[in-house]
């Protein structure tokens, strides 16, 4: 059974969110408060956190930090009500998975819910090694020069696209269906502002491995 913890603090969207969530067949835990979730979260016991950004007592990105500085991989889907606490969120701070911006739509939002559970699901996808760079899909992890770098979802899905097409150019459409399921964010900044996280994780700003092909797509250099 899959277990999911919702910290949402406003009854409006609880409920109708833990009674959809319930028809979808998961587990669900409500939370009110920040503390009350990151208890929760780190006792272990889900597989998904769905995070209120405001939440009283501790919002949700200090939540989430904690979740992660923990070393827990729970996937984490974080409620944003303004559209610029996005970078925020997503961004190199909060290590939040995913977002869905209120007001949404329960259809999308368990669409999201079912993304991130399914990315978080055991895969037998074989390991990448491209130069200093290794991708182990199993541990979902990556490393560079022996060192591993901790990656955001959307991140890691980023560059095992590329790696797995190293020396290709990879269009931008190609990413956007593989990595957000959706083309339509073609004209959209969103993937230009995963990408130039994901460089400067991989301390790529320096090296270079990630060519940008204008108008195209992108490009991770064999030597
Ligand atoms: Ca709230």
């Amino acid at each position: 059974m899959t277990a999911v913890l919702l910290a949402e603090d406003d009854e409006a969207i609880a409920a109708p969110l833990s009674r959809a969530l319930g028809r979808e067949g998961y587990t669900v835990t409500v939370e009110l408060t920040g503390p009350a979730a990151l208890g929760r979260a780190l006792a272990g016991e889900h597989d998904l956190l769905i995070l209120d950004l405001g939440l009283p007592g501790m919002d949700g990105l200090e939540v989430c930090r904690q979740v992660r500085a923990s070393g827990r991989d729970l996937p984490v889907l974080m409620l944003t009500a303004r559209a610029d606490e996005v970078d925020f969120v997503v961004g190199l701070d909060a290590g939040a998975d995913d977002y869905v911006g209120k007001p949404f739509r329960l259809a999308e939002l368990l669409a999201r819910v079912r993304a991130l559970l399914r990315r978080a699901a055991p895969t037998d996808d074989p390991v990448v090694e491209v130069g200093d760079i290794r991708l182990e899909p199993a541990a979902r992890r990556v490393l560079v020069s022996g060192a591993e770098v901790a990656l955001a979802n959307k991140e890691y899905e980023l560059l095992k696209v590329l790696l797995e097409r190293a020396g290709q150019v990879v269009e931008r459409e190609t990413i956007l269906r593989e990595v957000w399921g959706d083309a339509d964010l073609r004209g959209s900044k969103t993937l230009d502002m995963h990408m130039s996280w994901l460089r400067r994780k991989l301390g790529d700003d320096r090296t270079g491995r990630i060519a940008t092909v204008r108008g195209v797509g992108f490009r991770f250099n064999v030597d």
